[in-house]
């Protein structure tokens, strides 16, 4: 069975014991109430709830003395312990802040047999408190055994937890004096326990192990859904599936009380501050939490707008405002917990209604959540046992949410992935088919189409080149022998080869070369003039001039070309026709010349120049 589990089913079987073991020994003997322990067996039971009638008075600070002659003159009022000592006081309704003193009193008889010391545990008074065993008939011998915050400067509410050793076989006073200053329920709002110390280790350890196990899951869900909402943006379920695991974390760390254990008791009221902001926080992730799980995107963006802003005002209204009215926010918290919590459900009720694919199983989320929160209250109130069945099943709803969400974001990345594929597949081949339809089958050369593709372009950016474009028409000389002797096959390879020993030549990136058609060839030469033009075409002529080409293991043929240029400047053709036809007639004029020269449109004839470096 996972870890999880185990821990989960260990807590509920603490909480079963609990609940079973409610029923206490109070008001044994008489009218004053007393805890009578001595025929207890701790080793069976491990631990003992002080719920039941304790001694009460308010307004005072008892020294041991005083609160023993109290007792014994049966002067002080019985009130029902766990519970905030406002609801026994009259004048609480003027005293907005609760502000005050109050002393309890309950008479204690140990057991004496066993060896194991007991423990007197105080699960979070919420007050300042200073704790007294008073001896029986001793009240001189009284010792104070615990204190926690100050019985008279500033105040802060006291930490969980705090185990005071006690005598076995004693018969006692036990005074407990609380000063308030600050929380709407004070005093002691949960019942003080005695265990053997060995049982209450183990239950501590228990609730650590608990509570690390809550967060360490908490902080893990949070990091997974961040990085799944990094890799997918798109998804914003992830985000605040992220956002509601640190909400939880967040609550974890304050209610467990870890910040003043590490840092310190003067980072209880940062602590407090933290834990009511963090509360309207959580609001709002639940509330958000809804909208993107339930409906997979945001609806109602005013209604989370409006949310979010009164949220954030409690944020801002816990961090900032005076410590003791940021206390007194704990009924308006939980008031608007429950008000988001009906929105939600009724939200959940419409989207039943409206048949949304995963209404039902949200709806049952919900109500388990509801259940869990009254199961907390109910089983905290009735055993005095702070019960956190709700951290528990919402730590559950957000993993088996993250589950959910997080096979849906792999889903879409999976999705997108294979969809990206594609894409660069298809644009690969529509790219292959633009080039095979550019170029020239045999030679791979630009063919005619792209030729006047790229005569068109190059006309039109003539006039960031200074109205400068040459272009160079060139023609095998006697191919027509070459094919009429040796064969069409042999023609090809010499065609293939001039095409080779022209890619080779180092031209501009914006030159082109072409077949024009036959074995005729075009160079265009954008931002170049005419004289250079012919330096070019004349360093052509003279490497496919000097260039033997192996047709066959018993046929060499050397190939000479006769070339034509033609050059646009201002004063040159008005039309890339006009162009191509200048070089065509260069071309003509170098045939007629004698071959295997370059001649240029308008200028006289070259034969001389070119007949000599041939
Ligand atoms: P000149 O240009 O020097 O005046 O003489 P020529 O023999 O090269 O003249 P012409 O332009 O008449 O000959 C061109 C020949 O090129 C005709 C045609 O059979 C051949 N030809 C055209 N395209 C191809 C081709 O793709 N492969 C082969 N093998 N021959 C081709
Ligand atoms: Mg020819
Ligand atoms: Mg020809």
């Amino acid at each position: 069975m996972p870890l999880i589990f185990r821990i989960i089913a260990l807590r509920f079987l603490l909480i079963l014991s609990v609940a079973v073991t409610a029923a206490l020994p109070a008001n044994a003997d008489g009218p004053a109430p007393v805890f009578d322990f001595r025929q207890v067996d701790f080793q069976d039971r491990g631990d003992v709830t002080m719920k039941g009638d304790w001694l009460f008075r308010y307004g005072e600070l008892l020294s041991p003395v005083e609160a023993y002659a109290a007792y014994e003159s049966g002067n002080m009022d019985v009130v029902d312990v766990p519970s905030p000592w406002s609801q026994h006081v009259p004048e609480a309704k003027e005293n907005r802040l609760l502000k005050g003193y109050g002393s309890y009193v309950v008479r204690m008889l140990l057991p004496e047999a066993g060896e194991d010391p007991l423990v007197l545990v105080a699960p979070r008074i919420k007050d300042a408190y200073e704790i007294y065993w008073i001896p029986m008939n001793a009240p001189d011998e009284a010792v104070r055994i615990a204190a926690e915050g100050t019985m008279t400067g500033k105040l802060v509410a006291s930490q969980g937890h705090q185990a005071h050793g006690l005598a076995r076989g004693s018969d006692g006073l036990l005074l407990i004096n609380v000063r308030s200053e600050m929380t709407v329920r004070q005093g002691i709002v949960r019942a003080l326990k005695v265990y053997e110390s060995s049982h209450y280790q183990a239950s501590l350890q228990m609730e650590r192990l608990f509570e690390g196990a809550l967060m360490g899951f908490m902080l893990l869900v949070a990091v997974l859904n961040l990085c799944l909402y990094i890799f997918h943006r798109k998804d914003h379920a992830t985000l605040v599936l992220t956002l509601a695991g640190l909400a939880i974390l967040i609550r974890s760390v304050c209610v467990g009380g870890s910040i003043e254990t590490v840092f310190g008791p003067e980072w209880r009221p940062f602590r407090l501050r933290l834990e009511y902001a963090n509360a309207f926080f959580l609001l709002w992730t639940a509330v958000l939490l809804n909208q993107t799980l339930l409906w997979e995107r945001i609806r109602h963006w005013r209604m989370i707008t409006i949310v979010g802003g009164l949220c954030a005002i409690g944020v801002a209204y816990s961090l900032i405002a005076p410590l003791p009215y940021v206390t007194m926010a704990a009924r308006t918290i939980q008031w608007a917990g429950f008000a988001a919590i009906l929105m939600i459900l009724i939200g959940c009720c419409l989207a039943v209604y409206r048949k949304v694919p995963n209404a039902i199983p949200f709806l049952l989320g919900w109500l388990t959540m509801l259940t869990a929160a009254v199961y907390d209250v109910v089983t905290t109130l009735y055993t005095g046992h702070m019960v956190n069945t709700l951290d528990v099943m919402f730590a559950i709803g957000i993993m088996a949410y993250s589950v959910t969400v997080g096979r849906r974001v792999i889903q879409a990345i999976n999705r997108a992935e294979f969809l990206e594929e594609e894409r660069a597949l298809l644009q690969k081949l529509h790219q292959d088919a633009v080039d095979t339809a550019r170029h020239d089958h045999l030679t791979g050369l630009l063919n005619r189409q792209a030729f006047d593709d790229e005569m068109a372009h190059a006309w039109l950016q003539r006039e960031k080149e200074d109205g400068q474009l040459s272009l160079v028409l060139f023609d095998i000389d006697h191919f027509k022998g070459i094919n009429d002797t040796h064969g069409h096959p042999i023609g090809d390879k010499v065609l293939k080869s001039v095409a080779a020993l022209l890619k080779e030549t180092r031209l501009r990136k914006s030159d082109r070369i072409c077949r024009y058609g036959g074995e005729e060839f075009a160079l265009i030469l954008p931002g170049t003039r005419g004289k250079d033009a012919v330096k070019i075409a004349e360093r052509l002529r003279q490497s496919i001039a000097g260039h033997i080409t192996e047709c066959s293991p018993d046929l060499s043929l050397i190939i000479t070309c006769s070339f034509g240029v033609a050059s646009a400047s201002a004063k040159g053709p008005s039309e890339p026709a006009l162009l191509i036809e200048e070089a065509d007639a260069a071309l003509y004029q170098a045939k007629a010349t004698g071959r295997n020269r370059v001649e240029r449109y308008g200028m006289p004839p070259q034969a001389d120049i070119s007949a000599k470096t041939a």
